[in-house]
């Protein structure tokens, strides 16, 4: 199933009771469908229930800033959450509602074939780490995991909260950039490798028409 057809098969879910508690529709992901970077949030707020798409209200303003600092923009990437609909009064989500949506997140990062998922708090994090790890212990370092890399950091909103955070949260996109970065570098040759040995990373054998 393509990303759209996903998209299309979830409109109107009434797959859990989130469906009949408020929610103005569901939000399902925004952003380039060829992204190698990947962002995932927590479930939908007031904004992005009403416009129908992920971090557009005052987290979504400081997550912009953030992608900025680390060179990103928008449409360069692609937004999802865990849940999909609003749960009431911006409560936690319950485990049965992630246990129902966790597949469709599965089903966007197989679709869309990240090379590096940015889970920003707990929950995303918790999620597609499957363990129950406390984000301060993982955030702002690479976990590589079968098919992607899994960057975990504290998700926006927590510095709109404490605004202490925000420093916080910066130095963990700067550690993103400085990632992204090295990942960018061509690998470099070891001095004492033969010359058999010498062969450029992969990216750069295209230009050789390799
Ligand atoms: N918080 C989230 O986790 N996701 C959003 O889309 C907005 C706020």
């Amino acid at each position: 199933m393509s990303l759209q057809e996903l998209n299309t098969s979830l409109h109107n879910c009434q797959r859990c009771k989130l469906a009949t508690m408020g929610r103005t529709q569901v939000v399902f992901g925004t952003g380039n469908p060829n992204a190698s970077i990947m962002f995932v949030g927590e479930a939908p707020g007031s904004n992005e229930d009403q416009k129908g798409e992920p971090f557009v209200g005052a987290a979504g303003k400081i997550l912009d800033k953030l992608l900025e600092s680390a060179g990103l923009s928008r449409s360069q990437v692609y937004i999802a959450n865990v849940i999909k609909c609003r749960p009431p009064n911006n409560r936690d989500p319950e485990p049965d509602e992630v246990e129902t949506c966790k597949p469709f997140l599965l089903q966007q990062i197989a679709e869309i074939k990240p090379a590096l998922v940015c889970t920003l708090g707990n929950w995303a994090t918790q999620t597609i780490l499957e363990k129950k790890v406390p984000i301060t212990k993982v955030k702002g370092q690479a976990i590589q995991l079968d098919r992607f890399v899994v960057f975990p950091l504290l998700h926006p909103a927590a510095a709109l909260h404490q605004g202490n955070l925000l420093g916080t949260l910066k130095e963990d996109f700067n550690k993103l950039k400085a990632y992204l970065d090295r990942q960018q570098a061509p690998t470099p040759v070891p001095p004492s490798s033969p010359p058999s040995a010498i062969l450029p990373p992969p990216s750069q054998m295209d230009l050789f028409g390799a």
